[in-house]
């Protein structure tokens, strides 16, 4: 398979690597949100979050939050955002599971999601939608 990350993990193609187990690795993003910025993958491959396997899943986000720490110790990060777009709607352009940590500073100039409040029922209408959609999952 033609993997961009399958390749890094398996040292086909270089990249600045961070930290490495027997599951997971990660390495640099080459286009930061900020610097510091860090992707933690699978070595194995896995598409999404709708397709990892569970196990898997929990071994990415150990690493994630191992360098959640490390990463806001190592850039002086006042925090961390840890991310995961799944899906092209969603800005996934690299088709192998993984997730961001970036470093954030208050006064960085990135934008917070910015939320809208509901309309009239819709509350309850979308909390009725994820429910049965949980039940029947
Ligand atoms: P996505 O938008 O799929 O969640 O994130 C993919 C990320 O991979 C982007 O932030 C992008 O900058 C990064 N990226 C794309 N190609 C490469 C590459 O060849 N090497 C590294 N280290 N990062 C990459
Ligand atoms: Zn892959």
């Amino acid at each position: 398979m033609d993997c961009l990350f399958c390749k890094i993990a398996t040292k086909e193609l270089p990249a600045e690597i961070v930290y490495e187990d027997d599951r997971t690795i990660a390495f640099l993003d080459i286009r930061p949100i900020n610097k510091g910025h860090t992707l933690v993958i699978p070595k194995d491959h896995a598409l999404n979050i709708y397709e990892i396997d569970d196990e898997r899943l929990c071994d990415v986000m150990k690493s994630a939050k191992r360098l959640a720490g490390v990463v806001k110790a190592a850039t002086n990060a006042e925090g961390i955002n840890i991310g995961m777009n799944n899906g092209p709607a969603a800005g996934q352009v690299v088709m192998h599971a993984h997730v961001h940590v970036i470093p954030r500073f208050a006064d960085d100039g990135h934008a917070h999601w910015h939320g809208e409040p509901y309309a009239e029922d819709e509350l309850e209408a979308f909390g009725k939608l994820i429910r049965d959609a949980a039940s029947a999952a």
